[in-house]
């Protein structure tokens, strides 16, 4: 077996090291305006990406990117976890995100959707959780009839990032309430500024993210737009999570990597009763207890990006690097953050910052006891 990246892959993982270390750490605190980038900030940086090679890095070479494989993106997301100065979510500054269901569409919709994304023209949100349908998707009860040429979509949407600003919305419905999971959701491009689509209450939360409602009353979408055959809706959204779930190990693993860093460099310089922090063992332990962490997460986050490349069924190994990424992340901020004492707390290190978004990520695309529910049906599958 071996267990080194390809050499590729190791020479961009230090190309980003070093770009996240010159370019993006030292005005990290600044970088933000409210809850988006500052646009000089955002464009500045992806003029460097541009020149790195790196615009596009995940799009298919067909559509015109880099097409880097999933492994390769595990670098990416990795090396840009060890900063707050970008997006938890999206990144920014290598070109558009695009949704991996996109590529799925047919060339008709790829004319007017995918391409124009890809371009930078158009931007979309995935709507699929409801205020009474989240963490149980089947629950939900967004509605879409079939009427003349297309369907009725009718329902409400809830906690949707960018809603307020895409062009179109990937919109998860019910077709058939008996099939519910098992055949009975429909997934459908619906445009923004469709009779009937409006857009609800903003939330703010603890972190950047700032997703919204939107209300669909009787929203006319002609057949064409819709994704896949009726009822292949939850299958193309699960495609769509693995990755995220993929993307939160691998952010976790630059989060944990940058937490234990500076852990040690605060541990070294701050004494206490007349001793270094770093010569307690009750310190030392809790940077040995992450040490390890990292090393252990760091195999099953490239395992699972591996096997992704290699066109395996990964669900359950997103399942689990999404679970213990984001768990042991979020504890190593918070040992992180114990170390420094009072400073810990303050807003002038980024420590508070991941320690509120990697609790949030426990939360979002799959609360943790519900991938265990469904990691506890396959073990007891298995044995
Ligand atoms: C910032 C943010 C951005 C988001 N962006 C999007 C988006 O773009 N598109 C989208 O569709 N959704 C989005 N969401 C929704 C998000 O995916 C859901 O909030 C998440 O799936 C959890 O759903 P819920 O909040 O309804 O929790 P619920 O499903 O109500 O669960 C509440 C809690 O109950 C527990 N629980 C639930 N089921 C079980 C069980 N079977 N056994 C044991 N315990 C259980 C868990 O601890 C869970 O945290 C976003 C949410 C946030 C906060």
């Amino acid at each position: 077996m071996n267990f080194t990246l390809p050499e590729e892959l190791r020479m961009l993982q230090e190309q980003l090291r070093r770009f996240v270390d010159k370019e993006i750490i030292p005005i990290e605190k600044d970088a933000y305006s409210g809850p988006d980038m500052v646009p000089r900030i955002r464009e500045s940086l992806s003029q460097k990406t541009k020149e790195m090679g790196l615009w596009l890095y995940g799009v298919p070479e067909e559509y015109g990117g880099h097409g880097l494989g999933m492994l390769g993106k595990a670098v990416v997301w990795e090396q840009m976890g060890r900063t707050i100065g970008l997006p938890t979510r999206k990144a920014q500054i290598f070109g558009p995100e695009i949704s991996p269901t996109l590529y799925h569409l047919s060339p008709e919709q790829k004319e007017v959707y995918l391409y124009p994304v890809i371009r930078g023209e158009k931007s979309d949100c995935f709507a699929q959780t409801e205020p009474d349908a989240g963490g149980d998707p089947a629950a939900m009860k967004t509605t879409a009839v079939k009427c003349q040429d297309g369907y009725l979509i009718n329902g409400a949407k809830h906690f949707i990032t960018s809603a307020d600003t895409a062009d179109f919305a990937q919109v998860m419905t019910i077709t058939d309430s008996k099939k519910g999971s098992h055949g009975g959701i429909t997934a459908f491009l619906v445009d923004m500024d469709s009779p009937g689509v409006s857009i609800g209450r903003k939330e703010k939360t603890m972190m950047d993210d700032e997703p919204c409602d939107i209300h669909f009353d009787n929203v006319f979408v002609p057949e064409w737009k819709r994704m896949g055959a009726e009822g292949d809706g939850f299958k193309a959204a699960q495609v769509w999570i693995n990755q995220g779930r993929i993307r939160h190990g691998a952010r976790a693993l630059g989060v944990m990597e940058r937490c234990i860093e500076m852990g040690v460099s605060y541990a070294k310089q701050r004494s206490t009763f007349g001793k270094p922090l770093a010569e307690r063992q009750a310190i030392q332990w809790m940077l040995v207890d992450s040490y390890i962490e990292l090393q252990a997460l760091r195999l099953l986050v490239y395992q699972a990006a591996y096997k992704y490349d290699a066109g395996e069924d990964i669900r359950y190994e997103a399942y689990i690097v999404k679970m213990r990424g984001d768990r042991l992340s979020f504890e190593c901020a918070d040992k992180c953050m114990q170390i420094h004492g009072g400073a810990g707390l303050t807003t002038s290190l980024p420590i508070e910052k991941f320690w509120r978004d990697q609790r949030s990520m426990m939360i979002t695309e799959g609360p943790e006891e519900i991938l265990k529910a469904a990691l506890a049906k396959r073990i007891f599958d298995i044995y």
